[in-house]
């Protein structure tokens, strides 16, 4: 009888400790300051810190896995990861494949170029050299509105895999200008030497994606979203990460 009790006892901490270690493997990919980066060995960022806040509430682990923006999708599909959280933008296209949670942020394109040419945004249609993180929503605005469109060859467009090869080349001289979302942009003119000459209105919003169907997990971050825009931590991140 006794150790019939004890037996149970133990299922019970057994099932209790299972249910209190739970662990999300997050994909992201870390070059896109403030929002996700490395720093001094870690993953840091704005969202890094909003999906271990909503960790915090909801009594999760969060193991990031940094890893190509292009790969985070079927990484998702294959279920290497468990959520995405990359300043993603929830498109149409996306979302016939994942499915995101409520918008966290919203952001539009812009053109980076070195600082101090007295370059504009004509660096556009002058058959420049032009760089883009490969499978985003600055390389997709490229691709349609200067590539097909017969602006630019396409041999001059480069894409690459993370933003810090992208403003190494461009700081290089081997690139001319850089399409990317707006906050990163500017997070850019603060710690290189570049500046950005144009604003793309995109109105885009950004979303974190799960495997479709997976819709305990969607509603746990929603929730979770909505709870730190209503208690005041996304205010505090924006604070943090964008003064
Ligand atoms: N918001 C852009 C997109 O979703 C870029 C995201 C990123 O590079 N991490 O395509």
């Amino acid at each position: 009888m006794v150790k019939k009790v004890f037996l149970v006892f133990l299922m019970l901490v057994f099932s209790l400790l299972s249910v209190f270690s739970v662990t999300y493997v997050v994909g992201t990919e870390a070059s896109f300051p403030p929002f996700e980066y490395v720093e001094n060995g870690k993953f840091v960022g704005f969202d890094m810190d909003l999906i271990r806040e909503i960790g915090k509430l909801y009594g999760f682990d969060v193991e990031i896995r940094d890893i190509s923006f292009d790969s985070l999708i079927p990484s998702l599909m294959t279920g290497n990861i468990d959520i995405i959280v990359a300043g993603m933008t929830i498109t149409e296209e996306r979302e016939k494949v994942v499915d995101f949670t409520i918008p966290y942020f919203s952001a539009d394109q812009s053109i980076l170029v070195r600082k101090g040419e007295g370059k504009n945004i004509s660096v556009l249609f002058e058959k420049r050299k032009i760089g883009v993180q490969t499978g985003t929503t600055g390389d997709l605005w490229v691709t349609e509105n200067l590539v097909d469109k017969g602006f630019l060859p396409k041999g001059n467009l480069t894409r690459y895999d993370t933003f810090n090869f992208a403003v190494r080349d461009l700081i290089n001289k081997n690139i001319d200008a850089i399409v990317l979302d707006n906050p990163v942009a500017q997070r850019f003119t603060k710690t290189d030497p570049v500046e950005i000459v144009g604003i793309i209105k995109t109105n885009e919003n950004y979303g974190m994606a799960v495997a479709p169907g997976n819709e305990e997990l969607l509603n746990m971050l929603n929730e979770g979203i909505r709870q730190l825009q209503e208690n005041g931590k996304i205010d505090d991140l924006i604070q943090k990460y964008f003064e």
